[in-house]
């Protein structure tokens, strides 16, 4: 698989990376087990960079793979939404722990939201700068849905790696059009830093026609990776030979679409207390009469709105 550099940090990633939302609690709930093996045979056909997050609870799964794996070290990232420096380090120390890492090659403020929110996130990003001369972290960085603020985050100091929502439709990228994120992460290129992109199947709304999606992606040369959440050992290899650019067949390119995914809200013990629909960046949830109304086609998948959730009423099925 075609190998790049992460701009200018000195890590090297292939085109296509393991995202492990997908197979976390969050989502389909994989157990350690089932989960560290898909991990490991993405390894085994020739995956390199693990994607994870202090919210997925993906840790577990991560560092059963890497107990077992006999090759070179992947790239491992993680990030936090931690906003005050304390939380951030227990951020880090947590991700190093659980992963059985001595150093996590990346680490990201996650889920960044506008100009407010990277002022509020000042003393964490601060940490992470000091983590990074520490040797505890190789790179720092952010993710965002937010095509303006990935251009901001472009242009703060200690920001190297970015991970913007970015596919070929454009699903869930915020405030610009496609083109317009395009743009902006070609100038962020040019400057050195790196990028990795999020949701390259649109949060599933790609899933039926994921190989033209990710053939587009792979040919489009504006990230340096993408990284896509995988389940199965199938997923691993239509997607490795996408990244390859070698044929799939398409019979079983339909039979690795599998079932759609939904967001699921249990409106049994749900209390109508909205806390989700504020934290949805994608205003695909809205007040409702008994529990907040879902737009399906506004929904990423993301997962974002499920942590805050005091009843822990909200499900990815
Ligand atoms: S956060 Fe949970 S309890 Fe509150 S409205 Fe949303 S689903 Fe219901
Ligand atoms: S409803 Fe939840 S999972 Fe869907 S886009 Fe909003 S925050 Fe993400």
């Amino acid at each position: 698989m075609k190998k790049q550099q992460l701009g200018k940090t000195g890590i090297e990633v292939g085109l296509l990376g393991l995202g492990t939302l997908t197979m976390s609690p969050m989502q389909r709930g994989l157990s350690v087990a089932a989960g560290a093996e898909v991990i490991l045979h993405a390894l085994a056909q020739g995956i390199t960079f693990i994607d994870t997050a202090q919210m997925y609870g993906s840790y577990p799964q991560v560092a059963a793979a890497l107990s077992q794996w006999k090759g070179p070290a992947p790239v491992v990232a993680s990030k936090s939404a931690a906003r005050a420096r304390e939380a951030m380090q227990a951020a880090v120390a947590e991700c190093l722990q659980q992963t059985g890492l001595s150093r996590v090659d990346v680490f990201l403020l996650h889920a960044v939201r506008d100009a407010d929110d990277i002022a509020a996130r000042r003393d964490a990003l601060n940490y992470l700068r000091e983590a990074r001369e520490n040797g505890l972290i190789g790179a720092v960085g952010a993710s965002s849905h937010s095509a303006r603020t990935i251009d901001l985050l472009a242009g703060t100091e200690g920001i190297e790696v970015l991970h913007p929502m970015y596919n070929r439709d454009g699903i869930g990228i915020l405030d610009a059009s496609l083109d317009e994120m395009t743009d902006i992460l070609k100038r962020a290129r040019a400057r050195g830093i790196g990028i990795y992109a999020m949701k390259p199947l649109g949060g599933g709304h790609l899933r039926k026609d994921a190989a033209a999606a990710l053939r587009w992606l792979f040919a489009a040369q504006v990230v340096d990776s993408a990284v896509v959440g995988m389940t199965s050992r199938d997923e691993v290899d239509m997607n490795v030979k996408l990244a390859r650019d070698e044929s799939v067949d398409e019979d079983f390119a339909r039979r690795v679409a599998g079932r759609e995914r939904r967001l699921f809200i249990n409106t049994g013990i749900c209390i109508n207390c909205n806390a989700c629909v504020k934290t949805c960046q994608q205003g695909a949830l809205s007040p409702g009469e008994k529990s907040p109304v879902i737009d399906y086609a506004r929904c990423v998948l993301c997962g974002y709105c499920a942590p805050g959730c005091p009843k822990f009423a909200i499900r990815i099925v």
